[in-house]
């Protein structure tokens, strides 16, 4: 018999990937898939990026690089939250890091065991609350509700916390939702969080770029009284459609960066070299792709929206950010899960049911808009044609 830690006993994970294979079993065996599970954009990686990795490999970049990831890129990084934040950051603080997921595993790894409480988005991206219950802490979820437009309230987010909060996961612009928390309720979040020192913040800020109709996105970075215990989690998986090169940052406090800094060299040494020269191409050079990607992800927002508003029983608030429609089904008759997934079997269409995101998630399903328009309207057909003659068990 093997002993392995209880922990795995409770660790969970991401049910997008979960549906992704089984959309592509299905398309394997000839069906026709649309693909509106997965969270990253359906754009190919700008060419001079994947031209600098390219070249890095040329230049014989073959080696380890410092743990904290090349100096040049995290000088970059600083250089780029000064920019969109006006926070000066030192490249000192700054962590490359092989993807958005591995800051959380690092922070929540920090403060969580048995009695501390941690705060997280629910519905919110589901690692947060696998990895609090894999560390043993008590996860504490923040409802993020429809009728507050899908962003935290900062009255009831102060409200939970107990003398046993460590850690307060912030998620805006947010998935699976695509809210985005005005900057009048942040700015309240972080007055309010003045009479709790103890308590340290990690703000997911990997949609950070991606905000509609003008509006801004406020960066936990621009408020000074919180940087001595504000974890930033961003990267470049979203903004430069890198999600498979595994590229992410994060800027730590000073007491936290050499816990982190450790765990990178007890874990996986450095990030892949040359994706972190292709990072710094991305930083440093032109950003009209990010900018038409943006403007692309907007339009379809609306096709979406119009579309989902259009079905019977269901309604949808336009998302301000991030690339998910999360329409309101409960007045389908159906639950959200078993919806989801007669959706993908039977209409071939894959979505994620919003319960995968937390037990505030029933009654929505997430749709990624990150599919061709042409993909998006016949999707939305087909969810048309099927509420219309399936009834749920
Ligand atoms: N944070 C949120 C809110 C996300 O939606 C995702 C990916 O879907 C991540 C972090 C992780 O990003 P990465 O693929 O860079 O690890």
């Amino acid at each position: 018999m093997l002993h392995t830690v209880d922990a795995f006993s409770r660790i969970g994970e991401e049910n997008a990937f979960a549906v992704l294979a089984r959309a592509t079993d299905l398309a394997r065996q000839g069906r026709d898939i649309i693909n509106l599970g997965i969270g990253q954009p359906d754009f190919r990686t700008p060419d001079h990026i994947v031209e600098a990795a390219i070249q890095a490999l040329r230049d014989g970049h073959h080696g380890y690089t410092p743990a904290t990831g090349i100096l040049p890129l995290r000088e970059a990084v600083a250089a780029d939250i000064l920019k969109r934040t006006g926070a000066e950051v030192s490249p000192e603080r700054v962590l490359i890091v092989p993807g958005g997921k591995v800051t959380m595993y690092m922070a929540i790894l920090m403060f969580g065991e048995p009695g501390a409480d941690i705060m997280y988005p629910d519905p919110g991206f589901p690692i947060y609350r696998s990895m609090i219950e894999y560390t043993g802490a008590r996860p504490i979820p923040v409802p993020i509700r429809e009728e507050n437009g899908f962003a935290f309230s900062a009255e009831e987010t102060l409200s939970l916390i107990t003398p046993q909060t460590r850690l307060l996961i912030l998620n805006s612009p947010a998935n699976p939702t695509g809210g985005v928390t005005p900057k009048a309720e942040i700015d309240k979040l972080v007055a309010g969080l003045a009479r709790f020192p103890d308590v340290a913040i990690m703000s997911d800020e990997i949609y950070g770029q991606m905000t509609y109709d003008g509006l801004a996105h406020q960066s936990l970075m621009s408020y000074p009284e919180i940087r001595d215990r504000l974890i930033l989690l961003d990267g470049w998986s979203k903004t430069y459609a890198m999600t498979g090169w595994r590229m992410g940052f994060s800027v730590w406090p000073d007491k936290l960066y050499e816990n982190a800094r450790k765990l990178a060299v007890n874990s996986y040494s450095c990030v892949n070299a040359s994706a972190q020269y292709a990072g710094l191409a991305a930083l440093t050079g032109p950003q009209d792709a990010v900018h038409a990607m943006v403007a692309e992800f907007d339009r379809r927002r609306r096709v979406v929206t119009e579309g989902l508003n259009a079905l019977p029983n269901v309604s949808a608030a336009v998302p301000k950010g991030a690339f998910y429609a999360f329409p309101n089904v409960s007045k389908t008759g159906w639950k959200a899960k078993p919806l989801a997934s007669a959706l993908l079997e039977k209409a071939g269409v894959a979505t994620i049911g919003g319960p995968d995101f937390g037990v505030y998630g029933e009654g929505y399903i997430r749709l990624s808009y990150a599919n061709s328009t042409e993909n998006i309207r016949k999707a939305l057909a087909r969810i048309g044609e099927f509420l219309d003659s399936e009834r749920p068990a």
